[in-house]
Formats: structure tokens, C-alpha cells, sequence
């Protein structure tokens, strides 16, 4: 089910632009508001639903489940860190999900030009960027223990 943008609650921001895998959120030059340019090409992965502030996002219901007086409403909450859906089918029958879409806090996650510049020395490591520290894991990277291996196994 592709995407579209209510312009009225939209305002410009321009994440659901930066995020779109298939490159089809564009913002409009005259309104500065986002739409969505070719719904034929969406990916339907709902990156922008889930990257919009003002949840000015939504789908469209295809055809064969929704028509006549359908809608498909789908709301972002940071605080409960959950996508969830309302879907209504065109004899009032309503189903409600709601997804979990992460398990950080919102906006708990730092980019990485918020981290120290890494040492040139480190550059030789087989580690990635601020490992192990980032790794939540205390002293170093895990090591296989021989004596859990069984003998003869390949
Ligand atoms: Fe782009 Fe995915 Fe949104 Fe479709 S659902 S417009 S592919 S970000
Ligand atoms: Fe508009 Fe939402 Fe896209 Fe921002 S992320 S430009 S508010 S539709």
C-alpha cells in the first residue's frame, strides 16, 4: 500500500525525504510541503511513516481489501516507541496493530560525528569504530572457549 502525504499537517522537514529508499518523497517547490511523486515505485518498507514528526503519512488501501469508504490510518508514537495501524473495512469492521518499531529510546541513539574521533592507531584494528564500548559489553570481544567445543566436530 504506497504512501501519501497530507499536506496540511505536513511542514517540510524533509525526513521522509532523506529516508526514502526509492527516492520518490519530494517536497513541492511551490507549498515547501512533501508528496509523494510516483506511488507506483514505493517500496512500501514505511520508512517515512515512521521517520515523520507530524505524521502527515499514511497509505493508501489497495483495492481488492478496501475500497468504498475504507481508510487506513497509521500512527508513529515516539513515546511508546510504536507504529500502529487502523484499519477500516468498508463494512465498518475495524482491526487495530500495533508494531513495535525499536528498542531504544527515541532519539537515544547518537550519530557518529557525536563520538570522539577515533585514534589513528585504530585504524590497524580488525575492530569497528568505538567498539567494543558501543557493544554494551564489558572488557573485550567475546572469545570462543575451546573446552565448549566438542571434540571432533567440524
Ligand atoms: Fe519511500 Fe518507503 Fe515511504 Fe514508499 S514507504 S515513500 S518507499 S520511504
Ligand atoms: Fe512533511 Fe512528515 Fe515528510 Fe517532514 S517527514 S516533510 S513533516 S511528510
Amino acid at each position: 500500500m504506497p504512501t501519501f502525504v497530507y499536506m496540511s499537517h505536513c511542514d517540510g522537514c524533509g525526513h521522509c525525504v532523506d529516508i526514502c529508499p526509492s527516492d520518490i518523497m519530494h517536497i513541492d517547490t511551490t507549498y515547501r510541503r512533501a508528496f509523494n511523486i510516483e506511488p507506483n515505485m514505493c517500496w512500501e518498507c514505511y520508512s517515512c511513516v515512521k521517520a515523520c514528526p507530524q505524521n502527515a503519512i499514511d497509505v493508501r488501501g489497495y483495492a481488492d481489501f478496501a475500497p468504498l469508504g475504507h481508510s487506513v490510518r497509521v500512527r508513529r508514537e515516539e513515546d511508546k516507541g510504536t507504529v500502529s495501524w487502523k484499519i477500516k473495512f468498508r463494512n465498518g469492521e475495524e482491526k487495530n496493530f500495533v508494531s513495535p518499531i525499536r528498542t531504544t529510546k527515541w532519539g537515544s541513539i547518537k550519530s557518529s560525528a557525536e563520538y570522539d574521533r577515533p585514534e589513528a592507531s585504530r585504524f590497524s584494528s580488525q575492530e569497528l569504530a568505538h567498539e567494543p564500548d558501543l557493544l554494551n559489553i564489558d572488557g573485550g570481544l567475546p572469545v570462543l572457549d575451546p573446552k565448549r567445543l566438542k571434540p571432533g566436530a567440524v
